[in-house]
This record gives structure tokens, C-alpha cells and sequence, in this order.
């Protein structure tokens, strides 16, 4: 059985809900609001009609809000797919490995076919200051990794091995730009943001 609070008591405590033990003229036994007197139980179905009723308004309202507030808080958004980014990078990791473990043959293919690709796609007349540049260019997406804590790659604007257009491995044709941004690229030529 609950506590009987009177009105009185609750107003002079500050607290919003009274009890008096009595039947509301729904037949409810419950606390009332200090406010208005309403018994708790009527509210609460009140309130899940009204909510029945303007089902598709309330939505819509609620979706404008969360649009208002992830365009003036783009900053706590960001912290929030971080941080949830940060929490599944364990499981991520070792969900790949185990892929690459199962595929390593695959794995290898891939990787030797990158590499020729580059080697195929450097043109001879790079001069040393531009291997340095091409070099300076993976030691900035290196950096950015470590410093940021997420895969920074070393995109080519043009793929190597394009669809229809093959760019080539020259400074040029490089930018360093977040990794997911560049697994999501592939080998499309689409402008991605970064640099
Ligand atoms: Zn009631």
C-alpha cells in the first residue's frame, strides 16, 4: 500500500505528487499532480490517446527538432559517431583479420596486384623531387593516422586502375583523405573530400 500523502504536506515538502488513498472519478487508486490535481493513472492514458491520435504531427515534430538540432550541433554529433566509431573498432579489427586470415590467398592477390598497378602507373620521367613528394605524401597520411586515431590513405583522384580512365602514381594525382572516405570511393572517380 502506498504512503498517504496529503496535499498539504506535499506542497509544503516541494514534491509534485500527492496521495490521498481515495478513488478517482475513473476508479483509479493512484497519486495525483500538486499542480492540477490530476490522478497520475487518467494522464497517463490521456496522454497515450493524444499520442494515438496525432501520431504522424508528433513524427513530423520530432524529426524537426532532431534536424534543428543536428544542424546547430554538428560538433556533438561528430563527438557521438567518434565515440561509437571508437567502441565497435575492437570487434571491427577482428572481424577483418579473421576475414583476411580465411582469404589470406585473396588477400595477396589484391595486395600484389596494388602494388603492380603502381609500379605500372609510374612514369619514368618523375624526377627525384617527385618520388620525395609521392614519399612526403604517405608519411603525411601516416601522420594523420597516429595523430587522429582513424585510417588516413593516400588516394589517387584518378584510380590506377579505373573503369574507364586510369590515373597515374605521380604526385599529382594524390591526396591524402580519411580511410573510410577512400574504401567508400573504391575505384570510382568521384570527388571525395580531404586534402
Ligand atoms: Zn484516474
Amino acid at each position: 500500500m502506498m504512503k498517504i500523502i496529503p496535499l498539504a504536506h506535499a506542497k509544503a515538502e516541494g514534491v509534485t505528487r500527492y496521495f490521498t488513498g481515495t478513488v478517482c472519478k475513473h476508479g483509479h487508486v493512484s497519486e495525483r499532480l500538486v499542480s492540477n490535481r490530476v490522478c497520475i493513472v487518467c494522464l497517463q492514458q490521456k496522454l497515450a490517446v493524444y499520442k494515438a491520435q496525432n501520431r504522424t504531427a508528433l513524427l513530423e515534430k520530432k524529426r524537426t527538432a532532431q534536424q534543428k538540432y543536428r544542424l546547430e550541433n554538428p560538433e556533438k554529433i561528430a563527438g557521438t559517431v567518434r565515440r561509437t566509431y571508437d567502441k565497435h573498432r575492437a570487434a571491427r579489427n577482428a572481424e577483418k583479420a579473421a576475414w583476411a586470415r580465411k582469404n589470406s590467398g585473396r588477400v595477396l592477390a589484391w595486395t600484389r596486384q596494388r602494388q603492380l598497378a603502381k609500379v605500372q602507373r609510374t612514369p619514368a620521367w618523375l624526377t627525384e623531387d617527385e618520388h620525395w613528394m609521392i614519399e612526403q605524401a604517405y608519411e603525411l597520411a601516416a601522420l594523420r593516422t597516429k595523430l587522429f586515431g582513424v585510417a588516413w590513405h593516400v588516394d589517387h583522384v584518378l584510380p590506377l586502375r579505373g573503369k574507364t580512365v586510369s590515373g597515374l602514381h605521380t604526385p599529382y594525382n594524390m591526396r591524402v583523405i580519411l580511410g573510410s572516405e577512400n574504401c567508400r570511393k573504391s575505384n570510382k572517380h568521384e570527388v571525395a573530400y580531404g586534402q
